[in-house]
């Protein structure tokens, strides 16, 4: 097996504080893929014979572990990522410990077969039966790499199916990392597998008989994604990019709505799915909002990671820099002021100062296209209606965030903003909330991970039927149809679901 893995092109990763390279990991093909996509489901049964409750008891040995070694896979994962340590362990480990609890508390009760009241066949029980699908593949992206790929397949094991995840190959050490934990905790190894290598491998996943994809990534990889799923008949969760607005209406603390535009503008150097990408704020306070965020984006320490003295580490993906600068020049020479920020520092490392853009438009790509870099937009609106109007004007719709004093208005407003979530004076941290559902609408994807809907997602529904009692040899719609037969059927369609019909009175209460 290791000769193998040694037999195969080598793709290098790098430190993206440094620039230096700090490991190389197998580009794996299509037959190796295929091969661990057949060990997962040889070592699939055994475990899906487990009780659910056993499935979750052993897979908190997991989380135990993860939280033994926090420390070392903290400073991995910054490693590889360039952000803080604190950020690794917030972003990254404890939502990963959370989800195995929360998997464990509530996931038999969650899975458990359910009773379903039929209205007219009250001589039939039906019970819904969520069976595990098989193997899962969990295609993930580099910016929440630990958090995302484990959250995936942890829940999709808890249901009873074998994983094989396919890091991105600019962060494949933090999976290969958690493997080790994996292996070291006695369980089946063949149960989670890690093939590593770029976009091929992720394609030969998908082709390698495997039930079920969860990807997250860019937009334009989840239409390929969906396509080749589409072709082979499997259902896939699609986690694709987002382009928060972030409201602050006339009624808002300013200071609060300032901190979390910060935050939520430039943790993980704006590279988060959810981050707030576009500010939208009245007259009202616009002036005060813009030059105190400012203010508090130049207060922010950037450096390399190694100490946990920073607030802002190294751009993941070098890309994003690049991304960055074309939208911040577009940006000024649309009219908008740069307020701090927006330099690339020399390298080695990947550094880009956070920017602050002030005097915004829809004109310009940056309140339009996804930044993924620490870049936070800010555009003055005539009211708040327009700011509402213009949050739902994206073709993404991941999540959303409103500031106001009078959250009971607030809150019924945020239910009217397209998204997959939306919170009210609070940035982030719904990505994390493992007993809740999370995703998108619009291009930002579809189907659900976290919570019940997750949960029920990993599994196949089954709908099983007996009858109570079976005292007939046939049945009045079975074989032979007759004349006589139509006529009643005709006569007792309104007498049962018409306008009157006793069903359409009393269906309710059945
Ligand atoms: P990406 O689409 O480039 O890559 C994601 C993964 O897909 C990687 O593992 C990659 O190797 C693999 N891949 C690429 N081509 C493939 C193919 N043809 N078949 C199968 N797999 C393939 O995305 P990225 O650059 O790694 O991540 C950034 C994007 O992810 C951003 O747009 C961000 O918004 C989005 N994202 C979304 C969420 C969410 O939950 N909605 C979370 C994190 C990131």
């Amino acid at each position: 097996m290791m000769d193998k893995a040694e037999a195969m092109e080598q793709a290098p990763v790098y430190d993206p504080a440094t620039g230096g390279r700090i490991a190389e990991v197998p580009i794996m093909d299509a037959a190796a893929v295929r091969a661990a996509v057949a060990r997962a489901r040889d070592a699939q049964p055994a475990w899906a014979a487990l009780p659910l409750k056993e499935r979750c008891r052993r897979l908190t040995r997991f989380r135990d572990l993860i939280v033994e070694r926090a420390d070392t896979l903290a400073t991995l994962i910054s490693r590889e990522t360039g952000k803080p340590r604190l950020e690794a362990l917030t972003h990254e480990i404890l939502p990963v410990a959370d989800v195995v609890t929360w998997l464990a508390h509530r996931g038999p009760r969650i899975l458990r077969p359910r009773r379903v009241a039929l209205r007219w066949f009250k001589h039939k029980k039906s019970l819904i039966v969520y069976r595990p699908r098989g193997v899962v593949g969990v295609i993930a992206p580099w910016n929440t790499p630990f958090h995302v790929a484990l959250r995936d397949a942890l829940t999709a094991l808890a249901a009873g199916n074998a994983v094989v995840v396919k890091p991105s190959e600019v962060t494949p050490l933090c999976l290969l990392a958690a493997k080790d934990v994996w292996n070291a905790t006695g369980m089946p190894e063949d149960l989670l597998q890690v093939v590593t290598g770029a976009g091929p491998t992720g394609a030969a996943l998908i082709d390698a008989g495997i039930q079920k994809v969860n990807f997250t990534g860019a937009v334009s990889t989840g239409r390929r994604i969906a396509a080749a799923c589409g072709e082979r008949l499997i259902p896939c969760t699609l986690e694709l990019g987002g382009k928060a607005p972030l409201i602050v209406c006339d009624d808002a603390d300013v200071e609060r709505a300032a901190r979390a535009i910060v935050w939520g503008g430039f943790a993980n150097n704006g590279q988060l799915c959810v981050g707030v990408e576009r500010v939208y704020a009245t007259a009202a306070n616009y002036d005060t909002l813009v030059a105190r965020v400012a203010e508090l984006t130049r207060g922010l320490r950037q450096g390399a990671p190694a100490s946990d003295e920073v607030d802002l580490g190294a751009v993941t993906f070098a890309r994003q820099i690049d991304t960055a600068e074309r939208l911040v020049a577009d940006a000024c020479q649309k009219g908008a002021r740069l307020l701090t920020g927006g330099r690339r520092l020399p390298g080695p490392g990947q550094f880009y100062e956070p920017a602050v853009l002030a005097d915004c438009t829809h004109d310009m790509l940056v309140m339009r296209e996804e930044i993924f870099g620490p870049v936070v937009p800010i555009m003055r609106v005539e009211s708040e209606a327009q700011a509402f109007e213009l949050a739902n004007g994206s073709h993404l719709g991941l999540a959303a965030y409103v500031f106001s004093g009078n959250r009971r208005q607030a809150l019924a407003r945020a239910q009217q903003l397209a998204a997959g979530a939306v919170m009210v004076n609070d940035i982030l941290t719904h990505a994390a909330f493992a007993e809740a559902p999370f995703g998108g609408i619009k291009s930002s994807g579809y189907g659900r991970v976290q919570g019940e809907d997750g949960l029920r997602d990993m599994c196949d529904i089954v709908h099983v039927n007996v009858d109570r009692f079976t005292f007939w040899r046939t049945e009045p719609f079975w074989f032979p149809y007759s004349d006589r037969k139509y006529r009643h059927a005709l006569r007792a369609l309104p007498l049962l679901l018409g306008r009157h019909g006793i069903l359409s009175r009393i269906g309710r209460w059945l």
